[in-house]
């Protein structure tokens, strides 16, 4: 976590009206567009040295598109990214290879992300045979044993297989992999998502050592919001390919004011019985809508118990809502809802502090 969420210079990362749609075909022989699949659909943000963004939203809402987006991974349909001040999204040959190294991701799932045929000394360093300019050849072995050591594994594990480690020492290795080219910016895909609640923890804490250590910027993805608050500086929500609400840890979670976000936090699980009983939980009507068929309007309003008419006919831009104007800082809090108001939905201690307690150093 940053010491300060004070925007004081110019951001690593500049997002703005980022698009990916996918076109959905008919047929396999005489392959027909049939329409799109608009995975990402207009997503902005910025991100600061060494802050952590976390984005939130339930699984199909655009956020692995996003994360490839900004890995250069897969070009945008439209939209701009820029890094440190440059437009990346149309770079190509040497320079979108540079900026590709300066922005890495680790993956969701430890168990198939590595490769079972490598060793883990070959996984790690790989990133290597892509940049050699980074390691020469003969240097590799002993920057491998260092990343093993920094990420709290044994450095003499170089020559094992993935399938002789735990969930999380394997997502340990992914995260000594996107180390290697020492990158500004680490995309973590939902890195604790396929882990138990108890190592989920110690690699947070791991992540969160190390961006200290390395000065890294994290975005950091999941599809609950009980994980991001511990590691985030702010917090975006997602839904249906788009941010509905984003600010500071604290103003996502005390002050909610979407709809959406206030239906998401009434579902965080709360340790306190006492707690639990006094809050008020939202139960969403319907199913998210498919991203072919995106409803007008406010994409939210089909599932949104304040929905009314003029919601299927404005799209909310996001901004500081109205009743927030007086209060919020400067890029404090925007909220994409046209009836955005403040709601209090979950008691202020979300995560059991014991949970969060390892020291990133753990076996796990
Ligand atoms: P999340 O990571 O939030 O679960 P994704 O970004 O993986 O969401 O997917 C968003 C939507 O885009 C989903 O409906 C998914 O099926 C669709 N999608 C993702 N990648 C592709 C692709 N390569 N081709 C077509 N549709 C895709
Ligand atoms: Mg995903």
């Amino acid at each position: 976590m940053a010491a300060t969420t004070e925007q004081v210079t110019e951001p690593i990362l500049e997002v703005s009206g980022l698009v990916k749609h996918y076109p959905l075909t008919r047929g396999i022989l005489f392959k027909k567009q049939v329409g799109s699949v608009k995975a990402v659909d207009g997503v902005d943000f910025t991100l600061a040295k060494g802050e952590t963004l976390g984005i939130v939203g339930e699984s199909g809402c655009g956020k692995s598109t996003v994360a490839r987006l900004l890995c250069s991974l897969e070009r945008p349909t439209a939209g701009s990214i820029r890094f440190k001040g440059e437009e990346i999204t149309r770079l190509s040959g040497r320079a979108l290879k540079a900026v590709r190294r300066n922005i890495q991701m680790v993956f969701q799932d430890p168990y198939t992300s590595l490769n079972p045929r490598m060793t883990v000394g070959d996984i790690v360093g790989e990133p290597y045979d892509i940049h050699p300019e980074v390691a020469p050849k003969g240097d590799r072995r002993r920057r491998v044993q260092e990343l093993l050591d920094v990420v709290g594994l044994d450095p003499e594990y170089v020559n094992r297989y993935p399938h002789q480690f735990s969930g999380g020492q394997r997502q340990r290795i992914g995260i000594a992999r996107g180390l290697a080219l020492r990158p500004d910016i680490i995309v973590a895909d939902e890195p604790v998502s396929a882990l138990d609640v108890s190592i989920q923890a110690q690699v947070i804490n791991l992540l969160d050592r190390l961006q200290a250590e390395f000065d890294l910027s994290y975005v950091f993805i999941a599809h609950d919001l009980s994980i991001v608050r511990h590691i985030s500086d702010r917090v975006g929500v997602m839904y249906l390919g788009r941010i509905m609400e984003i600010g500071t840890e604290e103003e996502i979670y005390e002050h909610p004011t979407h709809p959406y976000t206030q239906a998401l936090l009434s579902a965080v699980p709360v340790p306190d019985p006492d707690a639990r009983e006094h809050r008020e939980r939202i139960i969403l009507t319907g199913d998210v809508p498919s991203p072919t068929l995106i409803p007008s309007g406010c994409r939210f309003r089909t599932r949104c118990w304040k929905a009314q008419e003029r919601c299927a006919l404005e799209v909310p831009p996001l901004a500081v809502p109205a009743v927030l104007a007086d209060v919020s800082g400067p890029a404090a809090h925007d909220s994409a809802c046209l009836f955005a108001e403040e709601k209090r939905v979950v008691p202020p201690e979300v995560v059991p502090p014991e949970e969060l307690s390892g020291n990133g150093n753990g076996p796990g």
